[in-house]
Formats: structure tokens, C-alpha cells, sequence
């Protein structure tokens, strides 16, 4: 029962979706990529291809690997076809509901071995196991974007979750190249947490005219040696994907550092987005 992940089913092909997908077949694994939009996973499949292609020319990716890796990766778009996996990890929009459907599907479908993990970035993963039958095999397996760069796997553990599926979620970390870290279930897990802390805490200093924005950004990139401001990293992930999260943690953990400051709902009302409108705590327009 300790046996390596040889198989991987993924659900939902979309920015996470396809990225993990890449990462299992470019480790030897066969990998099955499940959506219910057949033209996202025609343009799945393309994107890996040209991701492993960009690798070549980078000198990061041997050439005579990219048709294996491809060969390795079937595409369906039905749950069914899950059936003989050794790991599904779900990738779907980020819907308690939807990721519960799917996981009562995967209980009916899958073999009672094969570890079910979900890519969530914020839902507890509690209550994504209370529908399986077994929950000491799902997990949470939180990537990062882009998965073929990040090295980072947020394991996420829940309280029924067995040592033997975090063993074999471990293996199969160190076999496709990611440094794991282990993380109870709880709100935000550890990155999310942190990075927003962080971030809400710069968005407040702006507020009060502690200093510019690029000034804090540098605090933290010479001093602390981040690759990256909080106030730049928000604006590359968006003012209002940030705002949500935020708003879900200040509930979640009832702590007012959370709390969004009224420069960040400010900014989000007016439509400054971050680099995706061109406007944020730095003017992408420009750039
Ligand atoms: P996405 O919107 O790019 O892709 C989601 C895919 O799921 C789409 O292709 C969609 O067609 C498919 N889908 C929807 N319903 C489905 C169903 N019932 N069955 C099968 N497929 C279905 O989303 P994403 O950005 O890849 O995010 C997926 C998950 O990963 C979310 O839970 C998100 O919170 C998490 N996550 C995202 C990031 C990120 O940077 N984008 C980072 C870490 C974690």
C-alpha cells in the first residue's frame, strides 16, 4: 500500500490543471487530464507542449524527452476514466461545492487506494474529505503558478488524513521535483497567511504615507532579500483576488490585521486591478 505513485489523474486542465500535468508525465508518470470543456483540454495539451519546447531552446529540457513526456499524457472528459489512477489531484475553480461534487464522484469511481488531493488555495480541505468515504486519503496539494518553475508544495494535512498517504504525497513530491512542506488544515495554510499578512500590512503604510509604494517594495527586496515587493506581488496576482482573500481570512481567523485598509478597497472599486488593468500600486501602462 506504500507503493509509488505510477499514475496521476488531474482534474480540471486550466493554469493549474495543465502545469501539474506537465510536472507528473515530465517525472515518468502516465497522467490523465480530465475536463469537461474539451477545447481547454486541446489547449492543454498545446501549452505543455510548447512549455517543454521553451525548455529545449532554454537548455532546461532534453530534447529527446518532450515526445515521451507527451505520449505519457491522455486526455478525457469524464471522471470514469479515473478509475485505476494512483493519485487524482483536483484542479477545478475554487467552489466548495463544485470541488465536493467532484470528490463524491471520485469515491464512487476510484480505487480505494489511490490518494485524492485538491489544488485549493483557500478552502478547508476538512470539509472536501467529509464526502469521501475513506478521508485518511485526501490531501491537500497546493502548487504554485507556474508549476513547471515554482518548486513549492504546500502539503495540507486534515485531521483524519493517514501518515501513509502523506508518506507516499512526499515520494511523489521528490520524484517530480518539488521541496514540500507539511501544513494542518487551516485558513490561508501557511503561504497564503503569511503573504497576505504582509501584503496588507505594506497596502496600510502606503495608506498612511510611510513611504512609496517602490520604497517599501525595496525594504523588503534588499533587506529581507525577497525576489519581490508585497505591494508589486499584489499587483501581479490583482488587487481583487488579494481583496478576497484577505476578507476570507479577517472572518476565517478573526483578526483584524487582516482586514482589507480602505486604500485596497479603494483601488478595487475603481477598477486599478493590478498589472491585468494596468493600474495598481505601480502603473503597468508605462512599463
Ligand atoms: P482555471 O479556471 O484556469 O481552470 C479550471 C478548469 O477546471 C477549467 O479548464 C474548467 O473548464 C475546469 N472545470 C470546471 N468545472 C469542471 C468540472 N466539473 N469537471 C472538470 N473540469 C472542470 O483555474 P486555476 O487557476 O487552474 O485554479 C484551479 C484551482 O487551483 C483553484 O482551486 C485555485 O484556487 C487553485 N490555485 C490556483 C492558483 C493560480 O495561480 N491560478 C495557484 C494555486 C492554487
Amino acid at each position: 500500500m506504500n507503493e509509488q505513485v505510477q499514475s496521476i489523474g488531474v482534474i480540471g486542465s486550466g493554469t493549474m490543471g495543465n502545469g501539474i500535468a506537465q510536472v507528473a508525465a515530465m517525472a515518468g508518470c502516465g497522467v490523465i487530464l480530465v475536463d469537461i470543456d474539451e477545447v481547454r483540454l486541446k489547449t492543454a495539451k498545446e501549452n505543455i507542449q510548447s512549455n517543454l519546447e521553451k525548455g529545449v531552446s532554454r537548455g532546461k529540457v532534453a530534447a529527446e524527452t518532450v515526445a515521451p513526456t507527451m505520449a505519457r499524457i491522455s486526455l478525457s472528459t469524464t471522471v470514469q476514466a479515473l478509475s485505476d489512477v494512483d493519485l487524482v489531484v483536483e484542479a477545478v475553480p475554487e467552489s466548495l461545492a463544485l470541488k465536493q461534487r467532484i470528490f463524491r464522484q471520485l469515491n464512487e469511481v476510484t480505487k480505494p487506494s489511490a490518494i485524492l488531493a485538491s489544488n485549493t488555495s483557500s478552502l478547508p480541505i476538512t470539509e472536501i474529505a467529509s464526502v469521501v468515504t475513506d478521508p485518511t486519503r485526501v490531501i491537500g496539494m497546493h502548487f504554485f503558478n507556474p508549476v513547471h518553475i515554482n518548486k513549492l508544495l504546500e502539503v495540507v494535512t486534515h485531521e483524519s488524513t493517514s501518515d501513509q498517504t502523506l508518506t507516499r504525497v512526499h515520494a511523489f513530491a521528490t520524484r517530480i521535483g518539488k521541496s514540500a512542506i507539511t501544513v494542518k488544515d487551516s485558513p490561508g495554510f501557511a503561504s497564503s497567511r503569511l503573504g497576505i499578512a504582509l501584503g496588507m500590512e505594506a497596502i496600510r503604510m502606503v495608506e498612511e504615507g510611510v513611504a512609496s509604494a517602490q520604497d517599501i517594495d525595496t525594504a523588503m527586496t534588499l533587506g529581507y532579500r525577497h525576489p519581490m515587493g508585497p505591494l508589486k506581488l499584489t499587483d501581479l496576482v490583482g488587487l481583487d483576488v488579494r481583496m478576497n482573500i484577505a476578507e476570507h481570512l479577517a472572518k476565517t481567523l478573526g483578526n483584524p490585521a487582516f482586514e482589507p485598509p480602505e486604500l485596497l478597497k479603494e483601488m478595487v472599486k475603481a477598477g486599478k486591478l493590478g498589472q491585468k488593468s494596468g493600474q495598481g500600486f505601480y502603473d503597468w501602462d508605462k512599463k
